[in-house]
């Protein structure tokens, strides 16, 4: 039998969603590096993990590239907001390069984390997503000392010289409940494991998740707006089937929705993942509503106001010039 088309369909949007600090604070540093020194202007990785504001930024004259080796000899190189190794600094200095450094301030946290715990020779288990660009710019800071533990199946395997001296760090953009379950895993293993001196989880990963669960408990399908390469995105998704829709699906833009998936649905969530400009959601919302999705309600269960300036290389030729 064919799945009615409810009378009333509504959309609940999450807020906050999309842009967080740390992404507005990276992409700005683009634009405004193009506007001061003009292009190209290097970018190594995508800046942030969004296929629709590296494409504008290309659009504008911004060259992506995965390695500093292929920036030409003294050109200006972006380090995106994931972070860099203090590696790729050192080869960035061999080559002459000048460089602007976007890693959102709460990555750098985690970084100095590492560095500190590191020189005091902890152990550190770094909880966090394998081949993550973050990941490997923090565990790059301290090699020697930090081990990835990527999911519950990898507790079993972690091992430590000195139990009583163990620190778990994480990435910040993994599951609230998820690093909490992974964390009483590595606490049966080793009572002695001492925790961050703050969330590294940062305010704007927690934040969307908080407001997607509110919405997932009333909604039939929750779409949320993010790439495939985003890990706050796809962390976004699972938190929505936990709490309670149905189905959740991630979408680049709205063009990947498809029709079937609002079949029998009366109610549709909708949130974006930290890299993702508001447009994409705008046209998500528009899709909507070209089927009956008419009413659009706002829950917002959390306020943000957190900025970051820029990086600081980049602000002195502002304001000298
Ligand atoms: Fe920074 Fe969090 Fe945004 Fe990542 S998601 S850029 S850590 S504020």
């Amino acid at each position: 039998m064919e799945p009615q088309t409810p009378t009333s369909r509504r959309v609940l949007v999450a807020k906050p969603r999309g842009y967080c600090a740390g992404v507005d604070r990276a992409v700005v540093a683009v634009e405004k590096a193009l506007e001061q020194y003009g292009a190209p202007i290097y970018v190594r990785k995508q800046i942030v993990h969004n296929t629709h504001v590296v494409k504008t930024l290309e659009a504008r004259g911004a060259i992506f590239v995965e390695e500093t080796e292929e920036v030409p000899e003294g050109e200006i190189v972006v380090f995106s907001a994931h972070g860099v190794s203090p590696a790729v600094h050192d080869e960035a200095k061999q080559r002459s390069l000048r460089t602007i450094d976007a890693t959102c301030p709460l990555v750098t946290k985690v970084h100095n984390e590492a560095k500190r715990f590191a020189a005091q020779d902890y152990d550190i288990l770094l909880i966090g997503h394998e081949g993550h660009e973050e990941v490997e710019g923090t565990s790059g800071e301290a090699p020697d000392h930090i081990q990835l533990v990527d999911g519950l199946d990898s507790v079993g395997k972690v091992q430590v010289k000195d139990p009583s001296k163990l620190v778990w760090l994480s990435q910040t953009t993994l599951s609230v409940d998820e690093t909490t379950e992974t964390v009483a895993r590595l606490k049966e293993r080793f009572p002695t494991l001492i925790d961050p001196p703050s969330d590294d989880i940062c305010y704007a990963t927690q934040n969307r998740q908080v407001a997607v669960k509110e919405i997932a408990a009333e909604s039939d399908l929750v779409i949320v707006v993010g790439s495939e390469n985003s890990s706050n995105s796809k962390r976004l998704v699972e938190v929505a089937k936990d709490y309670g829709a149905r189905a959740s699906y991630l979408v680049d833009n709205a063009t990947f929705i498809r029709d079937e998936w609002l079949d029998g649905v009366a109610t549709v969530g909708v949130t974006s993942g930290a890299s993702v400009p508001e447009e994409l959601v705008d046209e998500v919302l528009a899709r909507l509503a070209e089927h009956g999705f008419g009413d659009v309600e706002e829950v917002q269960p959390v306020e943000e106001r957190m900025r970051f300036s820029l990086p600081h290389e980049l602000r002195k030729d502002l304001r000298a010039s």
